[in-house]
């Protein structure tokens, strides 16, 4: 099944620029993708309209089936909440809350009662290998660990869809290393995960990659069915 379908989708920003020209897209439950491409490619832009943070020019998204195009702003970012899952390069976790605490913000969409987020945020932590940190605050965490914390509250509510954004941008290579291979791992647990990088090293290492250039998606390894 198809979790993300983009057909056709342009971005045009206010003064002209043409971010993206025409880019049709696939991610299938399971699937790790890589999102490659020089600074300017279109990247983040892709990335924001895949997220649903942006609404395309022109071209449509489907999200679980459902084309977005029709749906009002409230009940997007409703969808948005239950499906989608994402990662920053810097973290974006709130400073005066505890690991736990900032895991648990992942749920505020997804209609759990207050007393079920504890647990499950705790249950977050353990996966992502942070038993011996829910109490500490962003600031006593090192970059690394700041960022598996950032993955917790992404897939707290066990989105259909991870959306990483250069998630290893602001770390050294042995903490990104460590981030890739707990993203790896959460593939190999059935998480779907599209990853945004300018590093071909790390592009080379994910199972399906695509390249941008120029707004447009100029090469697709294909799913391994595919290939
Ligand atoms: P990447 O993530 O690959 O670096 P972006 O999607 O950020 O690429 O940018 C693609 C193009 O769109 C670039 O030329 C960039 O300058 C332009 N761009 C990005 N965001 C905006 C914006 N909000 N307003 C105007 N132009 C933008």
């Amino acid at each position: 099944m198809s979790v993300l379908a983009v057909r056709e989708a342009t971005m045009v920003y206010p003064g002209g620029v043409t971010a993206l020209a025409g880019v049709s897209l696939d991610i299938a439950e399971g699937e790790m993708v890589a999102i490659a491409g020089p600074s300017g490619s279109g990247k983040s832009t892709l990335l924001h309209i895949m997220g649903t943070l942006d609404r395309p020019t022109s071209g449509t998204v489907q999200l679980g089936g459902l084309d977005i195009g029709g749906l009002s702003d409230r009940r997007l970012s409703a969808l948005r909440g239950r499906w989608l899952g994402f990662v920053f390069q810097q973290f974006h976790l709130a400073a005066g809350l505890s690991a736990a605490e900032n895991v648990a913000t992942g749920l505020l969409y997804a209609g759990v009662p207050r007393r079920r987020r504890r647990p499950l945020a705790l249950e977050a932590l353990d996966r992502v290998g942070l038993s011996h940190r829910v109490s500490h605050r962003p600031h006593q965490l090192s970059g690394g660990e700041r960022q598996r914390v950032a993955i917790a509250r992404a897939l707290i509510h066990s989105p259909a869809l991870l959306l990483a954004d250069e998630p290893t941008g602001a770390l050294d290579t042995r903490n990104g290393q460590a981030v890739l291979e707990l993203l790896y791992r959460l593939h190999e647990e059935g998480t779907t995960i599209a990853v945004i990088t300018h590093d071909r090293d790390i592009a080379a290492k994910l199972p399906r990659r695509i390249e941008m250039l120029d707004g447009r998606l100029v090469a697709d390894s294909g799913t391994a069915a595919s290939r």
